[in-house]
């Protein structure tokens, strides 16, 4: 792997690790090509690698006891699978499937413990995408519970393409997008042809092409406005906040 390579990672977590020890562990990283529907990590699986996206898409899914299953995060170029399992528990308790087809950097977990405790830069940005999890994670049980199907399908919408390589067009079936926002297929469908109807995207063969990107995020709901807002700060922290007394 060449050094330009090293610098020209997409990956806002892997960018971060210092120049020398990006060297450093620059053959223990391989760039792989996800394909859409491949499971990464099983309910309960152990974690052997961390996965760092750079253009794929993937979802991590929650499955009851009856069988239902619902989606609980998205992954893209802003995070990475596995970072906080592999210095913890070491297991998954979730499935992780890949949504959107693309490149990821794969890492051994154990050769990620050993980048993690060599950078102070990357501890400090898995700080902050803990914290951004969560803040979205509780921004998303509000917005369960106040707000409506279609304003909440366009956020989604809006959110997965910044997190994908393509920012018109998000390849994934009405099945996926109803998972998504935790909602039967005919309720997402029916939302999906409200938001048709008037002109903000078409759904095509199992994709979704946006032709009035202004118009969805005014259908958006308010938690598209708050997690903007809440990223911004997150991500401008000043980097010495651990060491201030
Ligand atoms: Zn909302």
């Amino acid at each position: 792997m060449s050094n330009e390579s090293v610098i020209s990672r997409r990956n806002w977590l892997l960018n971060a690790v210092e120049p020398s020890t990006q060297k450093r562990f620059a053959d223990k990283l391989r760039l792989v090509e996800l394909t859409k529907g491949q499971v990464l990590l099983g309910q309960g699986q152990e974690v052997d690698a961390v996965y760092f996206p750079e253009g794929a898409l993937i979802g991590l899914v929650s499955a009851m006891a009856s069988g239902d299953t619902v989606q609980t995060a998205m992954l893209g170029w802003d995070g990475a699978l596995g970072v906080f399992e592999a210095c913890g528990s070491r297991r998954s308790a979730f499935l992780a499937e890949v949504q959107v087809s693309g490149a990821a950097w794969r890492m051994p977990a154990a050769a990620y413990r050993e980048m993690f405790a060599a950078s102070e830069a990357l501890r400090i940005n898995v700080h902050k995408y803990v914290e951004l999890l969560l803040t979205e994670a509780r921004q998303h049980v509000a917005c369960n519970a106040l707000h409506s199907v279609s304003s909440r399908l366009s956020r989604s919408i809006l959110e997965a393409l910044e997190r994908s390589q393509d920012n018109r067009r998000l390849p994934v079936t009405k099945d996926v997008l109803a998972e998504m926002i935790g909602v039967q297929r005919t309720t997402a469908s029916s939302s999906i042809a409200t938001l048709e109807r008037a002109g903000a995207l078409t759904n095509s063969r199992g994709s979704i092409e946006v032709d009035n990107p202004a118009l969805l995020e005014r259908k958006a709901c308010s938690c598209r406005k708050a997690m903007q807002v809440a990223r911004r700060e997150i991500y401008q922290t000043h980097e010495d906040v651990c060491d201030e007394a």
